[in-house]
């Protein structure tokens, strides 16, 4: 499956590829490989210096190199996977069942052990790891300029720069701008304050969801996620959560990232943390998304030649 994921993926970045290929041999969709072929080699999966995110418009996958974590890859390739689903042919399905699991939710909120579970231990384990995560920053910083290590500093400031501004610059004249800009104005402890303050929290915050998804249950963060989509944002502040804003944008947007999160869950096998979401959403709605998941399959083993969106 590599091998040929890899020729067809040509302008791809080859680590990534590599990756989605093992999520893919061990997910369920190992003997079902033909049915993503037809589709699969319109997209373009790269690493990039900032969030990860999928483009439907360019059908590029984007890779955070902080995020460089299989979950991670399965949620963005939900995205993608989700550009094959008819939600029109499906709405008021889509409804009834979302204010079915809104009501359950809600309920079990105030009274259920299992939200409150996930919602202390993602706290919890949230809050440690960037404690962590943020003194190995710190350490790693402090060494640098105790050292005078100034291509470790120098370096660190282009990812900051990079995140302060959310753009993918690479190494082009914009990028090398700034950096000479600010290393030209300010003295070193300011741009190592700048460093911790604008990269160093955000690393912290990626790392730590990554550590904590890898603890049991496997998933957490996307199952939390998924939990957040029902109601749009409005329950959870935790930093890998989407906010209300980002759920504004179309109709569609919170069912397509529950879809998601249901794509990364089940491409990773976390079958507790999905036993779960049965548990609190309803087993209907775990069959709506085995339902869905099923379709998108279907429609991506025929070569789109009519848009379905
Ligand atoms: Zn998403």
């Amino acid at each position: 499956m590599q091998e040929k994921l890899q020729k067809l993926l040509v302008n791809s970045d080859s680590d990534v590829v590599e990756m989605l290929a093992s999520i893919l041999a061990e997910s369920d969709l190992s003997d079902k490989y033909d049915l993503i072929e037809a589709n699969i080699a319109d997209l373009t999966i790269l690493k990039s210096n900032c969030l990860s995110n999928y483009s439907n418009k360019y059908k590029k996958i984007y890779l955070d190199e902080d995020m460089f974590d299989k979950i991670v890859l399965a949620h963005e390739f939900g995205h993608f996977m989700y550009e094959f689903f008819p939600y029109n042919d499906f709405e008021d399905l889509i409804n009834h069942n979302i204010s079915e699991a809104q009501k359950k939710f809600t309920e079990q909120y105030i009274n259920g052990d299992l939200i409150d579970f996930y919602e202390r231990r993602a706290k919890q384990k949230m809050e440690q790891y960037i404690i962590l995560e943020i003194n190995n920053f710190k350490k790693l910083l402090n060494d640098a300029v105790v050292n005078e290590d100034y291509n470790v500093i120098f370096e660190l400031l282009k990812k900051t720069i990079r995140n302060d501004y959310q753009v993918n610059i690479d190494d082009s004249e914009e990028l090398e701008q700034k950096l000479l800009m600010i290393l030209n104005n300010n003295s070193l402890e300011v741009v190592v304050k700048y460093i911790l303050d604008n990269y160093g929290i955000i690393l912290a915050n990626k790392k730590a969801m990554i550590r904590l998804n890898n603890e049991e249950p496997k998933g957490i963060s996307m199952l939390i996620d998924l939990l957040s989509a029902i109601h749009e944002g409005k329950y959870y502040e935790f930093s890998f959560c989407h906010k209300p804003d980002y759920y504004k944008k179309s109709n569609d947007r919170s069912f397509e990232e529950e879809f998601a999160n249901y794509v990364a869950l089940r491409l990773t096998n976390c079958k507790k943390a999905l036993q779960d979401i049965g548990n609190i959403l309803g087993y209907d709605y775990l069959l709506m998304m085995d339902k869905f998941y099923n379709i998108v399959l279907e429609n991506m083993a025929q070569k789109k030649n009519q848009e379905l969106k």
